[in-house]
């Protein structure tokens, strides 16, 4: 269902209030319209509705799980750009062109199909700032089920086991949610491992006939001992041994984006270190929850789980 939408136009003289809504306005939405007029002719910074400010997303329709590109271009020079995205504000860099501003979303696998409303803020160098809406459909992700045997010791856990997973799951978290203001990464992300998809992202799966989490990563099935490198820039924020993951390095690479390398041989760096896209951050391996030599390389952006291999697809698209 597509949300009724809002939106304020104010002219750049005469400060018209327009109503571009496709929808009835409900009760509810009058009362909005009319907060909405009350806070704009407030005193204060306002935003001008600029129809040369436009903003593309590539794809032009996303799906549960992927990475999206949004690009903003305006014919004079922005000082800044970012959008707002599910109430959140994204941080755009400039691009490649004159007068464009890119950067990345990542829609969460369990996001709702609908139409979501993104809206673009540029602001130049006088401090005047320009809005523009875009409207991104997102679409239901297909995933498909993946049923696993899996010895009962690594499926049913003991309390100490049990305390210990649920400490390592809310370690992750915190450092998720933790934002980094700093942008260490930089154009496109390469594969960390060559090697067979084994297990793609989003998997239902079934665990010793139990419906288990969804694969949030996927698996890049290699050789024990093959070097596992940096995807981007970033700052290793974890190294440990993780009692699912395994030996397990994280990397932060700012404005809300995070790596992971799971199942490790070895870990062949220490949190703090700063690297570069190519370094080697340790070696393939089978410890954790693993049942042969693999890779699981996953991406949380902004704390949505991501397909890290749509982030391969768009970022290409970035300036370097
Ligand atoms: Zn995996």
């Amino acid at each position: 269902m597509l949300v009724p939408t809002l939106t304020i136009t104010i002219g750049h003289r005469d400060r018209v209030v327009q109503e571009t809504s496709r929808s009835v306005i409900p009760v509810c939405g009058l009362k909005f319209l009319l907060l909405a007029l009350v806070f704009l002719l407030l005193p204060g910074k306002s935003l001008h509705a600029d129809d040369n400010l436009r903003i593309e997303s590539l794809p032009g329709r996303v799906k549960q799980g992927d990475v999206c590109l949004i690009r903003t271009y305006s014919p004079v020079s922005p000082k800044s750009a970012y959008i707002e995205f599910q109430g959140e504000r994204r941080l755009l860099a400039p691009g490649m062109q004159n007068g464009t501003y890119e950067g990345l979303i990542g829609i969460d696998l369990s996001t709702k199909p609908d139409t979501y409303e993104i809206k673009a803020i540029a602001t130049d160098a006088s401090g005047r700032g320009y809005s523009t809406p875009f409207f991104l459909k997102i679409g239901k992700g297909v995933f498909k089920t993946e049923k696993l045997s899996l010895p009962l010791s690594m499926v049913d856990l003991d309390a100490k086991t049990l305390e210990r997973v649920n400490n390592e799951a809310s370690r992750l978290t915190t450092l998720f949610q933790t934002y980094t203001d700093e942008r260490f990464w930089k154009g496109a992300f390469i594969r960390p491992v060559e090697g067979k998809l084994s297990s793609t992202f989003g998997l239902d799966r079934i665990i010793n006939g139990k419906r288990r989490s969804p694969h949030t990563g996927v698996d890049l099935e290699s050789q024990a001992g093959t070097p596992v490198v940096a995807s981007n820039a970033g700052k290793v924020v974890l190294v440990d041994d993780l009692f699912f993951s395994g030996k397990s390095v994280i990397l932060d690479h700012g404005w809300g984006l995070y790596s992971m390398y799971l199942h490790l041989s070895e870990g062949q760096v220490k949190e703090g270190d700063r690297v570069e896209r190519g370094d080697v951050l340790g070696r393939v391996g089978s410890t954790g929850r693993s049942t042969g030599p693999h890779l699981h390389w996953a991406i949380r952006m902004n704390q949505a789980r991501v397909d890290p291999l749509s982030l391969l697809k768009v970022s290409e698209h970035l300036r370097e």
